[in-house]
């Protein structure tokens, strides 16, 4: 299947995981012009996309890629599937990734509900060797896109039901399962504010495609040894019911973003000083 063009792709989490992304939003100006789409790729065959017309507030209109759950799914190691998503992304153009999922709260000020739009990130996950090839140095100096993060709070500071917090630093782990008492008190100490399973290594990912990537992450539970021990049914309540808020925040983010980029995050993917090596 040839892949479309596209110039945004959002990565679907555990935030809207359990709804119709975008068919059940009911908004105007966003159609679905294609679904279950697979595509070949070096890494095996891509998890299933979706490629949406979205109206943006300029009149004008632009294409977006869409994928659920990181891509992960069984038989499939979790960097893998990163892999073959960010080729997909690659190969259509995308240049605005927007991410979004469900984190845990190191940070004992932050409660569930809370939404966290973070600006850096602490990788303790394995799945480190996960680029697509060798060509680049990643500087990961604002990884985050400042642009899209300050268009995020904006459109999300309008909705009174959140707490938003515009900075926030993101522990990744491995998963699947959740971290022990003691993993948390470390990352605590080293400054982490949430903690999660998804922003590494698409961020690297993003960078080496060229592309700018941002995430707003939901609270769903404090991370074990922080505050109280969180219950499994509040835990379930938001899984069901936070994704239409979490979804439209995200295509209002797209649709407000100014269409000609003005960060720099282009400028930081250098090319390697370690040609010959590989
Ligand atoms: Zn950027």
């Amino acid at each position: 299947m040839v892949i479309p063009g596209a110039e945004y792709a959002v990565i679907g989490g555990s935030g809207t995981f359990k709804i119709c992304f975008p068919e059940e939003l009911h908004l105007n100006g966003v159609e679905v012009s294609g679904e279950d789409l697979v595509f070949d790729t070096p890494y095996g065959k891509s998890p299933p996309f979706k490629l949406l017309q979205v109206a943006g507030e300029d009149g004008g209109s632009f294409q977006v890629l869409t994928c659920k759950m990181h891509g992960w799914r069984q038989g499939v190691a979790r960097g893998v599937a990163s892999q073959q998503v960010f080729w997909v992304l690659r190969e259509a153009g995308v240049k605005r990734i927007i991410a979004e999922g469900g984190v845990g709260a190191i940070n004992h000020l932050l409660k569930p509900r809370d939404v966290v739009i973070p600006d850096d990130y602490m990788d303790f996950s394995m799945r480190k060797d996960t680029g697509l090839e060798d060509r680049y140095l990643l500087v990961m100096r604002d990884a985050l896109c400042p642009e899209i993060r300050e268009c995020l709070v904006q459109i999300a500071e309008k909705d009174p039901v959140y707490r938003v917090f515009d900075r926030g630093t993101y522990v990744v782990t491995d998963g699947r399962h959740f971290e022990s008492p003691a993993e948390v008190n470390l990352f605590r100490i080293g400054g982490g504010d949430v903690v999660g399973q998804s922003l590494c290594p698409e961020v690297y990912l993003a960078r080496e495609i060229g592309a700018c990537y941002a995430g707003v992450y939901l609270v769903v539970n404090h991370a074990e040894g922080v505050a109280e021990p969180w219950r499994h049914q509040e835990l379930e309540e938001i899984f069901y019911t936070e994704g239409y808020a979490l979804g439209k925040l995200i295509i209002q983010t797209l649709r407000a973003l100014s269409r000609v980029r003005n960060c720099s995050c282009h400028d930081l993917r250098k090319e390697t000083l370690l040609k010959g090596i590989y």
